[in-house]
């Protein structure tokens, strides 16, 4: 028992990126344990995504053809079965909504135990130690499991895996018990904004109380039409309901890893810093010059956003 098992997430047939940092994540354990790595994508568009997990480092790629969309009971037994199929030491899942739906169901019906929303893993080969933030990321605790055990991984906290791999891909024939489903997915309905992701966006014009008024978000739009960017938020412009909940950033919002983030009138407040920290180039437009987002910006900008704001736009239309 030193395997590692690491299921894939997805939605709308779009393998999420938390996938490929899973396969990371798994992979440094794997090698903690001196185990292979085992990768399953559980329905949907399963040969196109078992493609796309085969990236170095990964041994095995288990497909299962049932259903399109994530499904807490098909996931469940689904994720059981493999285990009891493989006996891995540890099974990664995505801290993700659909993660975090089924992992507590999956290490109770195991029987082992659980630590969700880990920032860093590693095993002694007996031991899992598993760092998680608290209070906003002020504070990091270990927390130490036995084996085996069950961890959900916080996305952006490791690079994706690349590179493609030579790992055997094969079909698992899953026998689900359809009478204990208890509930079916029958369609997804688009909430106001709810085709907007901002976690896949390449760049994020994002927008904090610096802007004072709702009307002013006119010009946050205006840079990202200009760039061909999405504006994401702060949660306080969320809090005043002028942009939807799906736009938030941060411990309470969404975690993205932009190319690009301009973060315009947005203080840095560590909740706020959790969810974009990842980010490849980092732009702050402040006033404060001792605003802590300025400490983490690669190109801090201290001016007032209403006349730096514009002149970007101009620049770039
Ligand atoms: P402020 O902190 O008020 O900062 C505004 C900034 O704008 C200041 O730095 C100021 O100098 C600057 N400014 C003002 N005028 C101008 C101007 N004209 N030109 C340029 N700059 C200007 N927050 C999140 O964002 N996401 C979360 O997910 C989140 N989750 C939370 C969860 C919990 C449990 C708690 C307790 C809080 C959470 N928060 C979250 C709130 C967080 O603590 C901060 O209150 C919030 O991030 C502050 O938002 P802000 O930076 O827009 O506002």
């Amino acid at each position: 028992m030193t395997d590692v098992l690491a299921v894939a997430d997805h939605r709308r047939g779009e393998l999420r990126d938390v996938s490929y940092e899973l396969i990371t994540a798994g992979r440094v354990l794997a090698n903690d344990t001196g185990g292979d790595l085992h990768v399953a994508v559980i329905s949907g568009t399963v040969d196109e995504f078992a493609e796309k997990c085969n990236r170095e480092g990964v041994d095995a790629v288990h497909t299962v053809e049932y259903g399109e969309e994530f499904d807490h009971g098909v996931y469940t037994q689904t994720t059981v079965q493999l285990a009891d199929e493989l006996d891995p030491q540890y099974v990664l899942l995505p801290n993700s909504v659909n993660g975090l739906d089924y992992a507590p169901a999956v290490a109770s019906r195991l029987e082992v135990p659980i630590v969700t929303d880990v920032v860093d893993l590693e095993s002694d080969g007996e031991t899992l130690i598993a760092t998680r933030e608290m209070y906003g990321g002020k504070v990091e605790t270990t927390v130490e499991l036995g084996s085996p055990a069950v961890a959900t991984v916080r996305g952006a906290e490791w690079p994706a895996a690349e590179g493609t791999g030579d790992a055997t891909i094969e079909r698992f024939d899953v026998d689900i018990d359809e009478d204990a489903l208890g509930a079916t997915v029958n369609g997804f309905e688009e909430v106001a904004g709810g085709d907007v992701d901002i976690s896949d966006a390449d760049v994020l014009v994002s927008v904090g109380r610096g802007i004072e008024e709702e009307e002013n978000l006119e010009i946050i739009r205006d840079l990202a039409d200009a760039l061909d960017a999405t504006v994401s938020s702060s949660r306080p412009i969320v809090d005043n309901g002028w942009l939807p909940k799906n736009r938030q950033v941060g411990q309470s919002g969404k975690v993205v890893t932009p190319d690009v983030y301009i973060a315009i009138g947005i203080s840095g407040a560590v909740q706020h810093v959790a969810g974009m920290k990842g980010s490849d180039t980092i732009v702050a437009i402040n006033t404060n010059p001792n605003a802590p987002i300025m400490d983490i910006a690669d190109y801090a900008i201290h001016d007032d956003l209403f006349d730096v704001v514009p002149a970007l736009t101009e620049q770039f239309q």
